[in-house]
């Protein structure tokens, strides 16, 4: 069971797979005001530094589940690193439907909503594993500037404008699903940069090791295109952001 390899490939190197920055992770979990011994549920874990560095810094329990063997493997290498294997666990598998067997205090998907369907199932999906007065996190890409047409949408990578909200509409959104939105921790341009432009270098080292790969034409058209795109488009038009919730 894996996700498609070239994710694999283009973000090998990252830690952090989404435009949030070690330090904006390190705010929200102060924003958060995590004790010691919280358990912490997180579906599509990647490489596991959320809840690495929360085992550190506040001294949580989490449980990480992820579909890529590779980004789990670095997840328990980073774990041994900052010394909290005793209390972070990675699983490798499925997200879809998993119901932890402990009720959790905080139970998160941070840029992985697909594993249920959308923002809304998976806000169902996690209530499922969540201690009453819990906080759920949920990580998402709102329109920073809304596109002015479908095409814009596409040069973003996205399926169409409806796929996403204004930031507004977006926490008006979470209301209407009966949560309160207590916290949230916004990324920037910056973030963004680190997340995007960071697979540049990846795949231009990737391409030097792997020149008769079969994806290795498509690494390098990529590479040729994504700086361009990413910044006519992404860069522009996306916007993403952590947001805590808490059922009302
Ligand atoms: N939350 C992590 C990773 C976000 S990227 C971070 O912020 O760094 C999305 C992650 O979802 C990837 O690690 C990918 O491997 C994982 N993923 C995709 N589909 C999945 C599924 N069905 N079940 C579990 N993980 C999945």
């Amino acid at each position: 069971m894996d996700i498609p390899r070239i994710f694999n490939i283009t973000e090998s190197a990252h830690r952090i797979h989404n435009p949030i920055t070690p330090e904006k992770l390190a705010a929200l979990g102060a924003a958060l005001r995590l004790e010691t011994g919280v358990r912490v549920l997180d579906l599509g874990s990647g490489s596991g530094e959320m809840l690495c560095t929360w085992a550190r810094d506040h001294g949580v329990i989490g449980t990480g589940i992820d579909m890529s063997p590779l980004f789990t493997e670095h997840a328990r290498i980073r774990a041994e690193e900052l010394g909290v294997a005793d209390q972070v666990k990675f699983i490798h598998g499925d997200a879809a439907g998993y119901v932890s067997d402990e009720k959790v205090g905080v139970a998160a998907c941070v840029g992985a909503t697909w594993i249920a369907g959308g923002v809304v199932g998976t806000i169902e999906l996690l209530a499922q594993s969540l201690h009453n007065g819990g906080i759920i996190l949920i990580g998402e890409p709102y329109w920073r500037r809304l596109p002015p047409t479908e095409d814009v949408a596409k040069g973003c990578l996205v399926g169409s404008i409806s796929d996403y909200l204004m930031l507004p509409e977006l926490l008006a959104s979470f209301g209407r699903l009966g949560c309160d939105v207590v916290e949230m921790v916004l990324a920037d341009q910056d973030g963004w940069d680190r997340y995007e432009a960071a697979k540049w270098l990846t795949m231009r080292r990737w391409l030097e090791a792997n020149p008769d790969d079969q994806l290795a034409q498509d690494v390098r058209a990529r590479l040729a295109s994504e700086p361009e795109r990413y910044a006519a488009y992404t860069r522009e038009y996306l916007g993403w952001g952590v947001f805590a919730l808490m059922r009302r």
